[in-house]
């Protein structure tokens, strides 16, 4: 999936990330695990300077929700929502233990953060449909072969 992650601080991007679960097959290769890893590397920290803020095109999972309040991320700003009119994130940041307050704003440019999710979904499935053609095209041919 096509999810981008950037930390800004002091109105600079510091650190990236994108979604390299399915490429590094592990759960935990997020945009937002890899952008907060980056920061805390850059920093020589794991609790990012006051300021730092993530930047997410899709609304973070809790596990990265979780290391963005363990990291000490000021403000939270995501793209498209997980599930239309329901925002675990906001649940998540209110029942942190932490001494720490992570504000959260979703919704940010949510359109196109969602069309981006939606044009990958469709081309998945005009590729995958595409391929069964030709399977199916290659296997009558085959056939054919074998007739003769
Ligand atoms: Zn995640």
């Amino acid at each position: 999936m096509p999810i981008g992650a950037v930390i800004v601080y002091e109105d600079k991007v510091i650190a990236s990330g994108y979604n390299r679960r399915a490429k590094l097959q592990l759960a935990s290769a997020h945009a937002e695990m890899m952008a907060i890893d980056r920061a805390c590397k850059k920093f020589h920290s794991w609790r990012l300077p006051e300021g730092c803020e993530l930047y997410v095109s899709l609304e973070p999972c809790p596990m990265c929700m979780g290391a963005a309040l363990n990291a000490r991320v000021d403000k939270l700003y995501f793209g498209a929502y997980e599930q239309k009119g329901r925002s675990l994130t906001d649940q998540i940041a209110e029942a942190n233990l932490l001494n720490h307050k992570t504000e959260v704003v979703g919704g940010v440019l949510e359109e196109e953060c969602s069309a981006l999710l939606t044009d990958f979904f469709s081309s998945m499935r005009q590729r995958a449909k595409e391929e069964k053609q030709r399977r199916r095209a290659q296997e009558e041919q085959t056939d054919n072969l074998e007739e003769l």
